[in-house]
């Protein structure tokens, strides 16, 4: 888990981080290279989940050797599948990072939500939903394996 206490937000605890996959963790299907092994390391402190449409049908060949739980879901409704998903694990234990409309509803609910740009870009409206925007995944990573970055651009 990772506690955080954040000044003028609280305290923390994240036990769960949910990623959306295309434009997050992958371009084009394939994965941003330096994710790996954050991930990895990521793994041995929360329970990693990746929650996709799977556009280019990548997914599990491309995490197959990290230690996250896979959830590949239907073409509708996606932003409501994503919230679905982290109200089970109880989202005031969860951080979620997304790009798209579909990953609102999910950075809305989670403890923490962090938006990523990079090359496809945010949605607007998942940029609004989020507590943080990075450029980059693996920024977004590093907040999380050094989370004082974290506590630092979010006190008041
Ligand atoms: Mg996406």
């Amino acid at each position: 888990m990772l506690a955080l206490d954040i000044p003028g937000k609280g305290k923390i605890v994240i036990k769960h981080v949910i990623l959306d996959f295309n434009g997050t963790l992958a371009a084009d299907g394939k994965l941003i290279p330096g994710v790996v092994s954050r991930l990895e390391a990521l793994s041995s402190l929360v329970g990693v989940h990746v929650i996709t449409a799977d556009t280019n049908a990548s997914a599990r060949s491309e995490l197959a050797t990290i230690p996250c739980t896979l959830k590949i879901i239907g073409h509708d409704q996606q932003d409501r599948a994503k919230l679905e998903y982290a109200d089970a694990l109880g989202p005031g234990n969860v951080l979620a990072v997304g790009n798209g409309r579909n990953d609102v509803l999910l950075l809305e609910k989670a403890a923490l939500g962090i938006c990523v740009i990079q090359f496809e870009g945010a949605a607007v409206a998942s940029m609004q939903a989020a507590d943080i925007v990075c450029v980059d995944i693996n920024d977004a990573l590093d907040l999380l394996l050094r989370s004082h970055r974290m506590t630092a651009t979010l006190r008041n």
